[in-house]
């Protein structure tokens, strides 16, 4: 296994349990303060169960099955922001033997931004009001009529900055995302 310290490497088993873990997995975990997903709390547990919303689910389960079968290596880009940080990453995904897969997820490039309080769990969001749909590999956006947007620009187009209570998020998939890994448009 590559051990660079800044990648995060993980691996499940032929029923997508999570059961090989490196020391950059903890370290993650402390950094973007979820202790809960720290490795004793979920050795053993299925992959799934910590992927929420079923079209990104989908998506995942499509890749690994590509992988299972295929036997070749997928390279992946996507993002994981924080909220004053972009965060370029990219994720391998190889087949192991007897059905185990590593995924290995790395950092390409960070860059500084002004703390976004839409993406603050700690800020307080409106509980009855719309949701705003964020694509959950590309980080963008869903405007509405105009399409999807680079968070930044979407919260200028939607007037957020000067809300006082900020919408919640729900997570989705893109359709350009969709349409990257060859899924059809129409869901
Ligand atoms: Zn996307």
């Amino acid at each position: 296994m590559n051990q660079h310290h800044k990648e995060t490497v993980y691996q499940i088993d032929a029923d997508d349990r999570l059961v090989v873990f490196n020391s950059q997995w903890n370290r993650f975990a402390i950094e973007n303060d979820a202790r809960d997903l720290m490795q004793d709390h979920i050795t053993n547990q299925v992959l799934w169960h910590f992927i929420r919303d079923s079209e990104t689910r989908h998506l995942h389960q499509t890749l690994l099955q590509r992988v299972r079968q295929s036997g070749h290596t997928l390279t992946l880009p996507f993002r994981c922001d924080a909220p004053a940080l972009r965060r370029y990453m990219e994720m391998i995904i190889a087949p192991l033997d007897n059905d185990a897969i590593e995924y290995c997820c790395r950092t390409l490039r960070t860059e500084q931004r002004e703390p976004l309080r839409l993406l603050d769990p700690a800020a307080s969001h409106n509980e009855h009001g719309a949701m705003l749909r964020m694509c959950s590999w590309c980080k963008n956006i869903d405007t509405g009529g105009t399409g999807w947007m680079e968070t930044e620009n979407a919260i200028a187009h939607l007037h957020l900055f000067d809300t006082e209570s900020l919408p919640r998020i729900t997570h989705t998939m893109c359709d350009a995302c969709l349409g990257r890994f060859g899924f059809d448009n129409d869901h």
